[in-house]
């Protein structure tokens, strides 16, 4: 009998992960699988769910909406904002990214994406913020967590 991914399930996998147009955003593919303790959100919610009864050998393809990946795009973190803002950095450009500090103190990646005379058009949004994911993925192993994986919330 194989062991059915549940809480506190210790998974390892191969992965795809591509947008709708096919392109590969991100995969496993020529390296170690992932592996990662199940149950506790070390995924995104749309792709753990998922993976609920599934075992060592199982295929399975996965889309996930944004709403249960990283979130919807919120206009809210797209600001425009003087080129004096960018203290140190001679010349912005779209695609250049910047760690920032948010009203609430933590630190976040911004991204360029417009620049116009002396304003500057940054986005705050996860980069996969509003993109339909499409996940391949091959379950290799499933073992039961050890109490010490439990209680630290990840695997060793
Ligand atoms: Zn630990």
């Amino acid at each position: 009998m194989s062991l059915m991914i549940g809480d506190n399930s210790v998974v390892s996998m191969h992965y795809k992960l591509t947008d709708n147009d096919g392109n590969v955003i991100d995969t496993s593919e020529g390296m170690e699988p992932l592996t990662y303790l199940h149950g506790v959100g070390n995924l995104i919610p749309g792709l753990e769910k998922e993976l609920v009864g599934k075992v060592e050998n199982d295929s399975l393809t996965v889309k996930v909406l944004p709403a249960e990946g990283y979130g919807e795009v919120m206009e809210e973190l797209i600001e425009t904002v003087p080129k004096a803002a960018f203290q140190g950095v001679d010349n912005i450009e779209p695609g250049m990214s910047f760690e920032a500090q948010n009203p609430n103190g933590e630190m976040q990646r911004i991204v360029v994406k417009h620049v116009e005379g002396d304003l500057v058009t940054v986005d705050a949004n996860h980069p996969l913020a509003g993109v339909e994911l499409n996940f391949d993925v091959n379950i290799i192993s499933v073992r039961e967590a050890t109490e010490e994986e439990i209680s630290h919330g990840h695997v060793h």
